[in-house]
């Protein structure tokens, strides 16, 4: 190639690369390829190291970390506080509908009278420590719901309407079970 003639140097090269083009693709593609796996095995070895850096990175640098943290918090608070309570309230609901029909059936339905809008149900304690948990363990909402899944759904829970519900706490039964 005759650099004495850059025009047609350059026209040159441009017929070369667009008639190479699928090789050059082929040969960027495996040497990104190449490049990943070679990366992931120094990190795989250097783990420890690695480590160590990123923590003293972090130590090093640990308040003007903390105040970009905070001015993103800042900027951002409103829109990150709606997505929190959206995300907090979907997975409330996940949990909710799995405690619902593990003691209440599928889809989950009263145990006196037989309601079945999920909006109007809720766990009942068969032998009326419900204010005892709520307070002694704190366990309400979701906290509740996630101490009855990690310990696999322990007996003693029924699913009641609030009507009857309330019913059962204030008079010790239903009138639904007295017609
Ligand atoms: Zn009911
Ligand atoms: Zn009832």
């Amino acid at each position: 190639m005759s650099y004495k003639n850059p025009a047609k140097a350059r026209e040159y090269a441009k017929k070369w690369y667009f008639k190479n083009i699928e090789k050059i693709k082929i040969y960027r593609k495996k040497r990104i390829e190449k490049r990943r796996e070679y990366d992931k095995i120094y990190a795989y070895k250097n783990k420890e190291h690695i480590a160590k850096k990123r923590k003293e990175y972090r130590r090093k640098n640990k308040a003007r970390l903390s105040d970009l943290r905070y001015k993103y918090y800042k900027e951002n608070r409103t829109v990150l506080l709606a997505n929190m309570k959206i995300r907090g309230k979907k997975r409330h609901r996940e949990l909710r509908n799995k405690i619902l029909i593990h003691y209440g059936g599928n889809p989950p339905k009263c145990a006196c009278c037989k309601e079945n809008y999920i909006e109007f149900l809720g766990v009942d304690h068969i032998n009326g420590d419900g204010a005892k948990e709520r307070k002694e363990f704190k366990r309400r909402g979701v906290n509740f719901y996630r101490y009855l899944i990690k310990n696999n759904y322990p007996k003693g829970y029924r699913i009641l309407c609030h009507n009857c519900n309330m019913s059962f706490g204030l008079y010790g039964y239903c009138p639904h079970q007295k017609r």
